[in-house]
């Protein structure tokens, strides 16, 4: 990943604010040498801000896509039920949400908000992206955008999002924007994201909160952020084999590891507190929720404890434990999925009763640099 320092120069000083305290106040100096080396603002657990009592936090996110998100790496024949099955996945998700007063962020692509393919066909950034992979632009898929429109629009589902408690809208992006890819620039960014506020606000909503697609972090587009609107962003977990978004570092032997880490705790538990930096908040995510998979249904238990055991980590310390998903990894095998979050919900349940946790999204967080 490319990682660029701007987000950082010329900043004549670096806040850092606390939920609980809400007060302000100045940054380490070894926080701010390690901002300046890595490019990145959230907190590499330093220092003063432990001190601060902040309640313990459960953030869901989730990255709705419809097709345009695997368009570039999967074939609709092959992804299809997934896509079409978000159409149940996401009023059940919504109604188990509403039952258990959780608060969750829909992290949504625009376009997934157009009516139909003729508005999507009307609505594109000036700059348009320009990838040196061209196979990666959303806008390629005009054809099956045509004949499939409930693959790739989905209007009615964001209005039932908007429509029930405690659910944030959020931003994925106008067209699932790579932001780590070779080829694009800040200027076709900004225009990406002008789009995806106009879109947001033809259904009367407003950004807080941005989920970068493929979790590709760049400072230099983090940067742009504050000036489109955004106050927060979801970061990548802290351990080193997530930093770097979808690319895994270690090749193949990286991937084992990110995928025996959803049964084993090899990352540990993966809390971190929501921090502030130039303007910005980074809810920095703990794990990706696995969809439920058959062949894997033996040692189910084992990972549903492992999630489990970190949320109650973040609980006793007061920390965040923040889970991701996209709802198409529930578009197939509903129930057994469903029934995986139920579960996670009722421990939060349990935590909230013993320790103060609390259910919040991505954009409750965005007071830490609003005030
Ligand atoms: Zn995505």
């Amino acid at each position: 990943m490319s990682v660029s320092h701007s987000i950082l120069n010329g900043a004549p000083s670096i806040k850092h604010r606390t939920m609980a305290n809400n007060m302000e106040t100045e940054m380490p100096k070894a926080f701010r040498l390690h901002c300046e080396r890595s490019g990145r603002d959230q907190a590499v657990q330093p220092i003063n801000y432990a001190k601060a009592a902040d309640t313990p936090s459960f953030v869901i996110s989730l990255d709705f896509e419809m097709f345009w998100g695997v368009a570039a790496f999967r074939s609709l024949p092959s992804y299809r039920r997934n896509v079409e099955g978000e159409w149940s996945a996401i009023p059940r998700m919504l109604a188990l949400f509403r039952k258990n007063a959780i608060r969750a962020t829909w992290a949504t692509v625009g376009m997934v908000m157009c009516r139909d393919h003729a508005e999507w066909r009307k609505i594109r950034p000036e700059p348009m992206p320009t990838y040196s992979r061209p196979g990666l632009s959303t806008y390629n898929h005009d054809a099956a955008a045509r004949e499939h429109p409930t693959l790739f629009f989905a209007r009615p589902l964001v209005e039932q999002i908007l429509a029930t408690p405690g659910q944030e809208l959020a931003s994925h992006t106008y067209s699932h924007f790579y932001c780590g890819e070779q080829g694009t620039t800040p200027e076709q960014f900004s225009a990406d994201l002008a789009c995806a506020r106009k879109a947001a606000s033809a259904l009367g909503a407003q950004y807080k909160s941005i989920v970068f697609p493929r979790n590709q972090l760049r400072a230099e587009y983090v940067a742009l952020l504050p000036q489109n609107g955004f106050h927060v962003y979801r970061g990548n977990p802290q351990n080193w084999i997530y930093q770097t978004g979808d690319v895994v570092p270690g090749g193949l032997a990286g991937r084992g590891v990110r995928f025996l880490d959803a049964w084993l705790p090899l990352s540990g538990p993966g809390v971190a507190r929501p921090t502030a930096c130039n303007r910005m908040v980074e809810v920095t995510a703990s794990a990706f929720l696995r969809p439920w998979s058959p062949r894997l249904a033996a040692f189910e238990s084992i990972r549903l404890e492992r999630i489990k055991r970190s949320m109650t980590v973040a609980a006793r310390t007061g920390g965040c434990y923040h889970l991701w998903w996209h709802p198409h990894n529930f578009g197939v095998n509903l129930d057994a999925n469903l029934a995986v979050v139920e579960t996670l919900v009722s421990h939060y349940n349990r935590l909230r009763d013993r320790y103060g946790m609390q259910s919040r999204c991505m954009g409750d967080f965005a007071g830490l640099v609003v005030n």
